[in-house]
């Protein structure tokens, strides 16, 4: 089926999870959609689904993905509520390696039929392979997070991957401060009334 040509997130959904297109799909479980309300103005994507994600067939689920939900819970937002989350590729590399870039080219067009039919105002990219797929193939995380981009209309704010957190919690201090400022976007373009309680 043409991606570009679906208009139902349901069917889109329906559609990817058949999905075989690269070698990726014959070492995992299932496909990894991806879960929030497709109605969200918001999109945090990741890498790919690692082993708990594979297992249930849902993003962030496991420990970074706890964390994930802890960071949203700290700027207001809900998973099924005001974001929709997903991952650059759709199903899990071996080992959790990092994903190549003919697997990510391969999944490319589930990730921008998303995209199409979502439309966000902001994205959240967790991480440098989500930074390099989405905005800069040269793309360095530790230089380029806490800095906007905008991108066919959408802000794009590149922060760490709640994964390089839990190894490095040192970090989370800067990435509290790239998401006091997506919660200041989201209120200035999305809701400005959305209540957060810590910023
Ligand atoms: S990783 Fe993406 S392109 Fe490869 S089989 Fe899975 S859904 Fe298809």
């Amino acid at each position: 089926m043409n991606l570009d040509t679906v208009t139902d997130f349901k069917e889109l959904e329906e559609t990817v999870k058949t999905c075989s297109r690269c070698a990726l799909r014959q070492g995992c479980r299932g496909v990894v959609f991806g879960e929030g309300n497709p109605s969200a103005r918001i999109v945090f994507c990741g890498e790919g689904p690692g082993g708990d994600e594979d297992r249930l067939g849902r993003p962030f689920v496991g420990k970074a993905g706890q964390l994930l939900d802890k960071m949203l819970a700290a700027c207001g937002f809900e998973r099924f509520k005001h974001v929709y989350i997903l991952n650059t590729i759709k199903c899990r590399p071996p080992g959790n390696r990092t994903p190549t870039e003919q697997e990510r080219a391969a999944c490319r067009p589930n990730l921008d039929a998303q995209l199409r039919l979502i439309r966000p105002a902001i994205m959240v990219l967790l991480g440098a392979c989500a930074l390099q797929e989405i905005v800069n193939s040269a793309g360095r995380i530790t230089r380029d997070r806490g800095r906007w981009v905008q991108k066919n209309g959408v802000h794009i704010m590149p922060t760490y991957h709640p994964a390089a957190l839990l190894r490095n919690p040192a970090l989370k201090r800067d990435a509290w401060e790239d998401l006091k400022q997506v919660v200041a976007r989201y209120r200035s373009l999305v809701d400005q009334d959305h209540y957060s309680p810590y910023c």
